[in-house]
């Protein structure tokens, strides 16, 4: 089967192909206009949707060397994200499917994050379990099977990407920030400054203490040094990174530890991060865990992944209704 994959949940608008489970083409629009409002502007963002969506999935099956004609069924992230960008893409979808008269999928955008790791081998086995860390998302699950997911612990505030982004802003670094911060930690010492490690006894996460200690410390360093940024961004950035990463594996660390399961995998925008993927793979080796690792393409938001979803729900023959409406909130 010829599932065509659309993903239009936040800032990129991205469309793929995938044929009998196999990634033919994956096309990302991004939106440079947000860099300079430090922040995704909703309005702008399906804005810009509206204008990518047509050139970027003609793209995508053109990459895929098919024709419209070929394709068995369109799938769409339904949420979660902000509304006004999955409008863009459900209507879409929704018209494609009508006009072609052809099925429609609907896709949960965390779980398609998770099936990432379905497109290429070598795939994980189930239940295994999931650190989940994007923009606006900080989960561990266990993952049952491909569409059985349980939440076992979640972030109480700020994301792991908002964490970083936010950091990022403090330090005057341009949005999104997190892939900044990562190529400057590469430079720095991770223990020149220490930051606290929030004590939460379950499997949840907190992220607004560290951002307030980080703002703390810089206005601190600046008074004594107004060059202060400047001089000591390197360290400041790799000191960052190293707790994010520490507060997510520790956690990671415990989830496997209660549920016993030994095949742990990362996903969403964060888990492009070296220092967490680094950190990761030393821990796999140390508790003898079948670790996974997405592709970089893969991590960030992208229609493969949704296409891939899309391809499973195909064979479970789970199609929706074109009464279907996007939900800018969304359980897993
Ligand atoms: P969600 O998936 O929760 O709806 P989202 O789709 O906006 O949110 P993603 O596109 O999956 O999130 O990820 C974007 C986030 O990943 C941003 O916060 C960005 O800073 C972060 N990020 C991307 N690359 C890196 C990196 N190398 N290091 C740290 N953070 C990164
Ligand atoms: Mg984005
Ligand atoms: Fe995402």
């Amino acid at each position: 089967a010829i599932i065509l994959g659309i993903e239009s949940s936040c800032d990129e608008t991205s469309a793929s192909i995938c044929i009998d489970g196999e990634i033919k083409s994956n096309i990302i629009a991004g939106q440079a206009i947000h860099s300079k409002y430090g922040g995704v502007v909703p309005e702008l963002a399906s804005r810009a949707h509206q204008q990518n969506i047509i050139p970027t999935v003609d793209q995508a099956i053109q990459q895929a060397k098919i024709t419209k004609n070929d394709i068995d069924a369109v799938a769409f992230t339904r949420g979660p994200g902000l509304l006004g960008s999955l409008l863009v893409g459900t209507s879409f979808a929704k018209s494609f499917a009508l006009a072609r008269e052809i099925p429609l999928i609907e896709v949960n955008h965390m779980q398609a994050h998770i099936l990432a790791h379905f497109i290429d081998d070598p795939k994980p086995n189930f239940p295994f379990l999931c650190l989940t860390v994007s923009g606006g998302h900080t989960q561990i699950v266990l993952v049952n099977g491909y569409f059985e997911m349980e939440l076992l612990g979640q972030t109480l505030d700020d994301a792991a990407g908002e964490a970083f982004d936010k950091t990022a802003k403090i330090l005057t670094l341009p949005y999104p920030g997190g892939p900044l911060i990562d190529k400057y930690a590469q430079l720095g010492d991770p223990n020149a400054f220490s930051l606290p490690e929030p004590q939460i006894a379950d499997l949840n996460f907190s992220f607004s203490g560290l951002k307030t200690a980080i703002l703390y410390l810089v206005q601190a360093k600046i008074k004594e040094d107004p060059q202060f940024l400047e001089r000591h961004l390197n360290d400041i950035c790799a000191s960052v990174q190293s707790r994010i990463v520490s507060i997510l594996l520790n956690k990671l660390k415990k989830a496997a530890k209660q549920t016993g399961v030994k095949e742990v995998a990362i996903a969403g925008g964060v888990s492009a991060n070296s220092g967490l993927r680094n950190a990761l793979v030393e821990m796999g080796e140390e508790y003898k865990w079948r670790v996974f690792i997405p592709k970089f393409e893969y991590c960030t938001d992208n229609a493969a992944m949704i296409a891939i979803a899309g391809y499973q729900k195909y064979l479970r023959q789970d199609f929706v209704g074109q009464d279907i409406t996007p939900l800018a909130r969304m359980h897993i």
